[in-house]
Order: C-alpha cells, then sequence, then structure tokens
C-alpha cells in the first residue's frame, strides 16, 4: 500500500517538478557565475582557409575530430569526475530549457576545461558538484600525496622511471583496477603488441607483489578507445594531404602510431626536420604544468596551425646571432648551441586540450635527448600574440601603472621580440646538470619554474645585448625591456603550482629591490630605470643558470621561495590598479573551424 501511495504522490509533484526545477545543491547559482562571466571576453579566432587546397582542408576536418578527442582525454585527466559532471550538466541543461543560468556553467566549464574555477582571486574552486581538486589530478590516484609517494618511490627505485614517466597513469593495486585493465589491454591488441610484456605484468601483479602497492599504465592503455579513434583519425588526415604534401603526411603517421606506443621519437623526428606546406599541428602530450604533484605527466594537446610565410622568414633572420648570446651569458658553462632552429610563425585554426587558450608560443620538445638529436620547433601564434583585444586589454593595464614618460612603452613589436626571444631562451644556457641528468629529472617540482624563468630572462638578456652591439635600436630595446617588466606585473597572488605566475613575480620582486622600477613620489605611478636592466638582468640569469647547473631540488626551491614573497602595500595595490583598469580577466576561446 505504501509503495503505490508514494508512486501516486510522485506522479502529482513530477510535472511541477519539472516545471519549476532548480539548479540542485552544488551548482554555483545564478549569483555567483557573473563574478568571472562579466570579466571575460570571447575571442575569436577565424583565419582564412581559401588558400588551402581541397586535400589540406579534409586534413584540418580530420585534425578536429582528433583534437575534440583529445579535449576529453584532457578534461578527464584533469579532474575525475570532469566528463560526468559536464555530461550530467548538459542532461540539466536540456531539462531546464537551455536555461541562462545552465548555459552560464556550461561557459565556466568550457573556459576553465573542467569543473574547477580560478577565482578572479586566484582560488580554486569547484562550480559543479564534484570533489575538490588534488594536486595528483587524475594521472595518479586522486588522494595521493608527496609524503606518500615520496617513500614509496624510495623503497621502489626500479619502477621509478615508469612510476613518474611522462606518459603513464599510476594507479593503486586493486583487483578491481588490476581486471578493468586487463580487460581493457584484451579489446585493444595494438596497445598488447607495442607493450611486450604489459599483460604478464598486470596478471602477475598481485602474485609477485610483496609490498607492491601502486603500478602504471601507458595513456594508450588508460584512455584506448579515444586514442584509438585518434589514431584512425590521424591516419585519415595523412591520406588527404599526402598528394600536396607528403612530408606532412608522413608526421601525422608517425605521431598517431607514437600515441598508441607512448614513445614519441619517429613523430618528433618527423616533425622537427621536415619542411611542411601550409599546415602544422602540435600533437601529444608535452607539457607537465598541470601535474601538480611532481610535474612530471604530460597533459595532451592538439594545436592546428597555418604558416605565414612572410613573418616566418622575418622571425628566422631575427633570431640568427644565437650562437653570441649563447658564448655571453654569465656562466662558465661552454655549450654549442643549434643555428638550424625550425621557427614557424603561424595562425591558430583551432586549439584542443592543454593548448588551448592564450598563449602566444610554444616550443617543443622538451625531452633533451630528442633536442640533442633532432633539435626543436617553435611555433608563434600570431593571431593571438598580437589579437587587438588581447592586446588593448594589457595596454590599458600598462598605461594605469606607469608615468607618463612610459605609458607608450608597451608595443606589439615589443610582446613579439620578447616572446621570441623566450622561446629561442628554452634553446640556450644549461641544458643538463653538473652530473648530466636532465633538467627536470634533476630539479623535479622546480624545473619548470626556474626553466621559464630562465628563458624570459635570456630574452631580456638578448635585449640589452644586441643594443649594445648596436643590432637593435634604444627604442626596439625600450620597447622589449617594457614587455618584459608588464609581463612580471601580477593581478593576483600565485599559487606555488603556477609555475609562469611564479617566476613572474620572482622576477618583479628581483627587478624592484635593484630599483628597474620604482614609484613616483606624488602619485605613486612607476617609473622605469632601462639602465638598470642589464645588470639586474644578467645577476638573476647568473643565480638561475647555476642552481639548474648544480640540480640540487631544495636549493632551488629555496630560491623560489626567497623570491615569492607578497606585500600588500606594493603588490596588492598593484594588483588593484590592474584589475580597475582591464576590460576583462579571462578569455573564452572560440574557433571558426568548430562553427562557432
Ligand atoms: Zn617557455
Amino acid at each position: 500500500m505504501r509503495i503505490s501511495f508514494i508512486a501516486a504522490v510522485a506522479a502529482c509533484l513530477l510535472p511541477l517538478a519539472a516545471l519549476a526545477e532548480e539548479l540542485p545543491p552544488g551548482y554555483w547559482p545564478p549569483e555567483r557565475t557573473p563574478e568571472i562571466l562579466d570579466i571575460t571576453r570571447t575571442v575569436r579566432l577565424a583565419p582564412s582557409l581559401n588558400e588551402l587546397t581541397a586535400g589540406e582542408r579534409r586534413a584540418v576536418q580530420e585534425l578536429v575530430e582528433a583534437g575534440k578527442l583529445l579535449q576529453r582525454i584532457y578534461e578527464d585527466s584533469l579532474h575525475p569526475q570532469a566528463l560526468t559532471s559536464v555530461a550530467t550538466l548538459e542532461e540539466l541543461s536540456a531539462r531546464m530549457g537551455q536555461s541562462s543560468e545552465t548555459q552560464a556553467l556550461l561557459d565556466l566549464y568550457r573556459l576553465f576545461r573542467g569543473p574547477i574555477a580560478t577565482t578572479p582571486d586566484n582560488r580554486r574552486e569547484a562550480f559543479l558538484p564534484v570533489e575538490s581538486e588534488t594536486s595528483a589530478r587524475n594521472v595518479y590516484p586522486p588522494d595521493l600525496t608527496r609524503a606518500q609517494f615520496d617513500g614509496y618511490l624510495a623503497e621502489h627505485a626500479a619502477e621509478r622511471s615508469e612510476l613518474l614517466g611522462t606518459h603513464t597513469v599510476v594507479k593503486r593495486v586493486t583487483d578491481e583496477n588490476l581486471k578493468q585493465d586487463l580487460a581493457m589491454l584484451a579489446r585493444h591488441p595494438a596497445v598488447a603488441v607495442l607493450y611486450p610484456g604489459l599483460r604478464r605484468k598486470l596478471e602477475n601483479l598481485k602474485a609477485d607483489a610483496k609490498g607492491v602497492q601502486y603500478y602504471a599504465i601507458p595513456y594508450s592503455l588508460r584512455w584506448a578507445n579515444d586514442l584509438h579513434r585518434v589514431y584512425l583519425r590521424l591516419n585519415n588526415a595523412a591520406r588527404a594531404v599526402e598528394a600536396s604534401d607528403e612530408e606532412f603526411a608522413r608526421y601525422l603517421r608517425n605521431r598517431a602510431r607514437d600515441l598508441l606506443s607512448g614513445d614519441y621519437e619517429s613523430g618528433d623526428a618527423a616533425w622537427i626536420t621536415g619542411s611542411f606546406k601550409r599546415l602544422n599541428a602540435q600533437i601529444g602530450a608535452y607539457e607537465t604544468y598541470d601535474d601538480a604533484l611532481y610535474g612530471a605527466k604530460g597533459f595532451m594537446s592538439l594545436s592546428i596551425l597555418k604558416r605565414d610565410e612572410a613573418a616566418t622568414r622575418a622571425a628566422r633572420e631575427a633570431v640568427r646571432n644565437l650562437q653570441s648570446i649563447q658564448d655571453a651569458l654569465p656562466t662558465a658553462q661552454r655549450r654549442q648551441v643549434r643555428s638550424d632552429i625550425s621557427i614557424g610563425v603561424f595562425d591558430v585554426i583551432a586549439d584542443f586540450g592543454q593548448a588551448r587558450g592564450r598563449n602566444g608560443a610554444t616550443t617543443l620538445p622538451n625531452d633533451p635527448l630528442m633536442v640533442k638529436r633532432y633539435g626543436r620547433v617553435l611555433l608563434l601564434r600570431q593571431n593571438i600574440l598580437r589579437n587587438p583585444e588581447l592586446f588593448a586589454n594589457s595596454q590599458n593595464m600598462w598605461k594605469a601603472l606607469m608615468a607618463s614618460p612610459f605609458d607608450g612603452d608597451l608595443t606589439e613589436q615589443g610582446e613579439m621580440s620578447r616572446v621570441l626571444w623566450h622561446e629561442v631562451g628554452h634553446y640556450l644556457g644549461v641544458d643538463r646538470d653538473k652530473r648530466g641528468r636532465p633538467l627536470d629529472v634533476a630539479l623535479e617540482s622546480a624545473a619548470d619554474v626556474m626553466e621559464e624563468l630562465k628563458s624570459d630572462l635570456v630574452s631580456l638578456f638578448a635585449a640589452t645585448r644586441l643594443r649594445k652591439d648596436g643590432v637593435v635600436s634604444d627604442q626596439d630595446a625600450a620597447t622589449w625591456l617594457a614587455s618584459g617588466l608588464n609581463r612580471t606585473f601580477l593581478d593576483a597572488k600565485p599559487r606555488r603550482e603556477q609555475p609562469y605566475q611564479t617566476m613572474q613575480l620572482m622576477q618583479f620582486n628581483w627587478f624592484s629591490e635593484r630599483g628597474v622600477f620604482e614609484p613616483e613620489p606624488i602619485n605613486g605611478s612607476l617609473m622605469i630605470r632601462y639602465e638598470r636592466f642589464p645588470d639586474a638582468v644578467a645577476s638573476m640569469l647568473e643565480e638561475v643558470l647555476k642552481l639548474q647547473y648544480e640540480g640540487d631540488r631544495d636549493s632551488a626551491e629555496g630560491f623560489i621561495e626567497r623570491w615569492t614573497y607578497w606585500r600588500p602595500d606594493l603588490h596588492d595595490t598593484i594588483a588593484k590598479t590592474m584589475r580597475d583598469n582591464r576590460a576583462f580577466q579571462y578569455a573564452l576561446m572560440r574557433y571558426g573551424i568548430l562553427g562557432e
């Protein structure tokens, strides 16, 4: 009797509930979303594809489909509930008639590529009903801490390189996990072929394993279904351009296999040394910034790029003095650097995964062995670097901070020079520590901060040096340095897991203590002492190169700690001026090729 009573009541209530459906608990209510969306600007990238051949346009479509799959993997690797939470939100949105409040939450998901927002004051906060973010993301057991895993790694040194591999996911040894992985492996014989011994390892893990609590599986097993589809899409794209751009086709085929094998060498070699026609693409898991636990795991990206021929020639011409800058660096370590860097200036057709955002340039790969064998690819993304809305926003904040003689010093050209030489900076300096270890292995959690800091400083060092040698004019050097200084102004205190903001704050504090900029006594607006740049830059760069060469993580972390102080009277004042004078803080990237 009870059951039918409840069913009857439910039947009465349901239509009413559907009419008046509200967001369930755990979702940000409509009052919360404007705190981000009101300071968000949509930036749309849609370069013309008219000059592409029919085959190239087909290839672009195939790459778009591959990108969508990698986007899903990226979101899944960032948060264990990302994909389920957005699916639930989409259902809710449909039931609520695409209401503005669910649309706002979908925009936030798109902006943050998952259910965790970065608030205007730089906190991470869930806006959908999911667990809080953890440092392990979803590439280690989400609740894993460094304290737990450091001890484990010390006791299982033989497995360390696999557990901290760029393209592996760490899991706990449980019957359920092993069963799941073995079932997936059985469905994907290609993965089993590419990893001989993996099946046996998984089968025997439990029995063999005295004290074994963790194991690693390759990305191509963890995301086998999606990566198999990416493999097919990349091969379709290769077929479409085979007749018109054979080298690009060969790269795509190699990279498709790399994603299954977890070994990027063949694709990297084809990418770096290939000479492609109009199209290029960055594909795979390279950058480790999202791994807040060890900075070891790569996160998936795909960028579809169209080359600008004239701008590419100009950029190649601008960096022909590489070795002379390397020789002038404040370090005792001498090194021959490659002179034939593969530089290209591109328009972004679409970005997926980790690459999606307003990043203006990329240098890859990071693996020092690949770099030594083949070099690197340097990609400048000019329709982002020269985007009028993004640049006007930076300029407004700059003008508000600076005293009048300096408020015109931030220019587009200065930004281009700084970014180009930041990327070149990754080629210069120290590439291994004194024991011969790659820097990311030696410095671990400090590696990304030190490497990005080095590159920023090499760029400014090159500006002062090329001015001294008469290669660039005083005016061009000033706008280049101004762009470097501008980059150190922060609108919120960084979290330690943010390598770029962290190293920007370090430079700000270093430059501040050395009087590179000073507040005007009367109204506090900032004056630049350009003549102090050369010493300030060289002295900091000397410290950084020394720490990289020494390869001691604790010393590097101590240096980071020393230079990341944040004072209310200094930093908060600048942050507030920036917040008060910007048109927007967040850029929501949209792409014409996706029909947006
Ligand atoms: Zn960089």
